[in-house]
């Protein structure tokens, strides 16, 4: 099934995991452990991330294909524009569409260590927009269905933008580029979300707009995805946190009370999607959607 397809029935919400390729093959061996016990939460699909500067290409086509074939679960991987021409991109597109991928989350991607401004490769492309538009032109070309794709979306605005009204107005454009979800960054105050959620259909947005939702597993782990994302701590999660210090099982513990809540916030506004960056670990995510599902 593609991305659009899981949005469209009824029954609501639909539920995503995310992982990543890990650095090392006892890493990789873990994930795949994991993954059992991540699919006994039964969510709807899974993604797998894409490494800074295209470094997990072949991990990410691997671990999504592995995930699909052996355990039958729709699994889309991450793309970023990161140092690809558009005939690497291509390139890419082929493989991951021989591997069995039919979801792509389409992304600009960060500037590689050291750099601070985004610069497209040579004959790259410059914006998430970009790639979507190269990505259905592509499936047009082969004569391919149409892929699931969905884009990435700042309720505390991206980075670079001038204001959330700009930032907006862009992600405007990549869906009428062509996405189909809105999934997005990961935030711990759902004030932001619901903003976020309520300007873009002002505006004229109607794709789904999935929550991005991190749980903690250690307040030093926190800092620097925060900081990383440019996603606000709430004081009062911070202060929970500052008091758990290193000692990670109680920062963790903080973690699932606060996204459990958050959950259930979203809940009663009647999210259309929960995607959760899981840290390829699952006990975490049990815990928060116990009883929920
Ligand atoms: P874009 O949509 O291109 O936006 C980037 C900036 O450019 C924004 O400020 C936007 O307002 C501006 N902009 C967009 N279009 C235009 C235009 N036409 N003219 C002027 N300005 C414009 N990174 C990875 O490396 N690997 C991953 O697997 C990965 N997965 C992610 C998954 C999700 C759900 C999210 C939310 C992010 C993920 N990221 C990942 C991080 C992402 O690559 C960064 O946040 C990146 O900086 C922005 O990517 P984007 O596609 O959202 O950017």
């Amino acid at each position: 099934m593609r991305f659009p397809e899981y949005y469209a029935q009824a029954k609501r919400p639909v539920v995503s995991f995310e992982v990543f390729p890990p650095k090392d093959e006892p890493g990789l061996e873990r994930l795949k452990q994991t993954i059992p016990e991540l699919l006994a939460l039964k969510p709807d699909f899974m993604t797998c991330t894409y490494g800074a500067g295209g470094s997990t290409r072949d991990k990410t086509i691997q671990i999504a294909n592995f995930i699909q074939a052996t355990h039958g679960m729709v699994t889309g991987c991450h793309l970023t524009c990161v140092g690809s021409s558009r005939a690497q991109l291509e390139e890419i597109l082929n493989q991951m569409h021989a591997a069995g991928v039919r979801n792509i989350v389409a992304l600009r991607g960060d500037p590689p260590k050291g750099e601070t401004k985004f610069t497209p490769a040579p004959d790259g492309l410059a914006y998430g927009s970009e790639l979507v538009e190269f990505i259905r032109d592509w499936e047009k070309q082969r004569g391919h269905e149409p892929l699931g794709l969905a884009v990435g979306g700042y309720p505390e605005k991206h980075f670079d933008a001038p204001d959330l009204a700009t930032d907006l107005a862009n992600l405007k454009r990549k869906v009428e580029t062509g996405s189909d979800v809105v999934i997005t960054q990961l935030f711990f105050d759902n004030a932001e979300y619901h903003r976020f959620v309520e300007s873009a259909r002002a505006i004229g947005i109607k794709a789904p707009i999935a929550a991005g939702l991190l749980p903690v597993l250690s307040t030093k782990q926190i800092k620097r995805i925060a900081g990383l994302c440019g996603s606000r701590i709430p004081d009062a999660l911070q202060k929970e946190l500052d008091a758990a210090g290193d000692d990670d099982a109680k920062a963790e513990a903080i973690g699932v009370r606060w996204c459990r809540a958050q959950v259930e916030d979203l809940l009663r506004h009647g999210v259309q999607g929960l995607h959760f960056y899981v840290l390829n670990r699952a006990s975490h995510v049990k815990k928060i959607l116990e009883g929920l599902r």
